[in-house]
């Protein structure tokens, strides 16, 4: 792929399935077996969230920087913004959202799943793991996806908690193509794109790009 797809500023990789959701043209097939499969036991699999722009994931980063957005803590718990240093703060982000040029989104390989069907009524979907756990309603799901995806080249790269990206279930991952792309992805390439773009923080950022390549970017499952 060209870095200008890995870093989610074009979409010539990608492909339109299901409303507004695109995902990359080689994982159209891959994902609609799994889904196929899916029905069949019973669950309505549904993306959230496919492709992300890097225009898209600069919001959501901003957002967070300027403190528009709350940042969790590690049990999920809305945090005191003002009583981290800025260090701490771009640690506290990174757990939950990716840097943008860097997040796995761009790719079109990688998703947010969920079952619409199984969200009690009047519940909003929140991609917390409380949703995923024994006791969620999407339990039976996720335990489905552990046994049945990887048939199939999808997996969780964020399985669980590495010290890196806090653990997340509802991420699942093409892993035949997402490898390669992980791979192209350089730490050279994400500075120009921060550099030349409105990231807020992004002074700090690059002066800890080989941290947050090494902790955030590789450090997955
Ligand atoms: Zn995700």
């Amino acid at each position: 792929m060209k870095i200008t797809e890995l870093t989610g500023q074009v979409e010539s990789h990608l492909t339109k399935i299901a409303g507004n959701i695109l995902v990359h043209h080689d994982v159209v097939c891959p994902f609609l077996a799994l889904q196929k499969m899916a029905k069949q036991a019973g669950f309505n699999l549904q993306i959230a969230s496919g492709f992300r722009s890097f225009e898209h994931q600069s919001v959501i980063w901003n957002n967070k920087y300027s403190g528009r957005t709350s940042l969790l803590d590690k049990n999920e718990l809305p945090l005191d913004f003002t009583q981290l240093s800025e260090l701490e703060k771009l640690h506290t982000i990174l757990r939950w959202s990716a840097l943008p040029s860097a997040s796995r989104h761009h790719w079109g390989t990688d998703f947010d799943i969920y079952d619409p069907s199984l969200l009690p009524q009047g519940k909003k979907l929140q991609l917390t793991c409380m949703e995923y756990q024994p006791t969620g309603y999407f339990y039976e799901l996720s335990n489905w996806l552990s046994d049945n995806m990887q048939r199939f080249g999808f997996y969780r790269p964020y399985q669980t908690d590495q010290g890196g990206v806090a653990c997340e279930p509802w991420h699942i991952s093409y892993q035949p193509i997402a490898n390669d792309c992980l791979k192209a992805l350089t730490t050279t390439a994400i500075h120009d794109l921060i550099m030349k773009n409105n990231v807020l923080g992004k002074s700090l950022i690059c002066q800890q790009l080989p941290m947050i390549y090494k902790q955030y970017i590789c450090n997955i499952n």
